[in-house]
């Protein structure tokens, strides 16, 4: 086998996908999972099909640096050379990075380079990229939106519980603390505290500092396992002072586009979970580097979102905490992750180890 596979053709397309149930946080809601894809093809023969996404707005951005910058300048680099392809795919967009289209844009070429070259070993992503441990735990986030009723969210909360999920997410941002508390405490209140079931709290970035100190210590009574996106997320000083005042660990990484980003946040001990996006970091390539940067600081990863291609990486690192159980690819694909006994189980076909539906993808292709 020739170790050198050079990129011989390099495609990519646009997919509106419906959202699988109505999802709102404080800042916004769940418009249609803009999916991107890209597949590339190396000079062996071999095909890797990679995507990134947004949820609702850029993606035609995103697919327009791919066609008319990206995607021209890695014809003819070797797939199996990671690092130099990240390399090569920032430098021909360093007038637009760090940034949220540029990160998405690269994650897309990054992901399907991974997948043709694992897959023309005949590798399992999780393997190929370090092979910690076989499965990782997951939470449910479905049941948790903020536009739920607190009967709904105490519903979906012990019909997590009892499906065997570790936990689940909660919004919190409602106009008042007193109402978060309520639903928060209902939650807690329904699902017990004897068997470690967890709850996530997730504001998605809506409070100032002040009221996030007071919302946290008011939320400690019911133990959550973590406060996610409290303060805007290009504020790490704030995270810091937070993080001071409360004894919940604080969680970000959804929001952050460069690797140096969280090296800032655990630098600062700002956050304590890092729950790094691979489309939004830019792809596997950087997305195992702040896995291990975590690692560096005895921190967990849990990632955000793309629980399909998320298990892979969160069970190829030893500090992989969770996977966020969000399911959004039924619509493309031919079987779907099972939880089994609270975990998802790293896929253990070669590649990304996501079993696309080809027919599914073609007929939502809007571009
Ligand atoms: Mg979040």
């Amino acid at each position: 086998m020739n170790p050198r596979e050079p990129i011989v053709r390099a495609e990519a397309w646009l997919c509106e996908l419906a959202v699988e149930r109505p999802r709102t946080d404080a800042m916004q809601s769940f418009r249609a999972q803009e999916t991107v894809f890209v597949e590339l093809t190396l000079a062996s023969g071999a095909r890797g099909l990679g995507y990134t996404y947004t949820i609702g707005t850029g993606g035609g951005a995103v697919l327009s640096l791919l066609r008319e910058t990206l995607l021209p300048a890695v014809v003819g680099l070797d797939a199996t050379r990671p690092e130099a392809l990240w390399t090569a795919l920032l430098d021909t967009t360093r007038a637009t990075t760090v940034g949220a289209i540029t990160a998405l844009a690269i994650a897309a070429v990054d992901t399907a380079a991974w997948d043709a070259t694992t897959r023309r070993d005949g590798r399992p992503l999780w393997q190929a990229a370090g092979g910690a441990q076989e499965s990782v735990p997951t939470y449910d986030t479905e049941g948790g939106w903020l536009h739920l009723h607190v009967d709904e969210l105490v519903q979906g909360a012990v019909a997590a519980q009892q499906a065997g999920f570790a936990g689940i997410k909660v919004k919190v941002g409602k106009p008042s603390l007193a109402e978060d508390l309520d639903r928060l405490t209902a939650v807690r209140a329904a699902v017990g505290s004897a068997d470690g079931f967890e709850i996530m709290l997730d504001a998605n970035q809506c409070f100032t500092l002040d009221d996030a100190i007071r919302r946290a210590r008011a939320f400690e009574a019911i133990d959550p396992a973590w406060l996610e996106e409290p303060l805007p997320a290009d504020d790490p000083l704030a995270h810091q002072q937070l993080a001071r005042a409360t004894t919940i660990p604080i969680a970000v990484g959804e929001s952050l586009y460069s690797i140096r980003q969280f090296q800032t946040y655990a630098s600062l001990g700002a956050a304590t979970i890092l729950q790094p996006d691979v489309a939004r970091i830019g792809g596997i390539t950087p997305w195992l580097k702040v896995a291990h940067l975590a690692e560096t600081h005895s921190l967990p990863v849990a990632p955000h979102f793309l629980m399909e291609l998320h298990v892979s990486l969160a069970c190829a690192v030893p500090n992989g905490r969770y996977v966020e159980h969000v399911p959004q690819l039924s619509a493309i694909t031919r079987t779907t992750q099972q939880v089994r006994e609270g975990r998802l189980h790293a896929p253990i076909t070669p590649g990304l180890g996501i079993d696309w539906n080809r027919d599914e993808i073609d007929r939502r292709r809007i571009a």
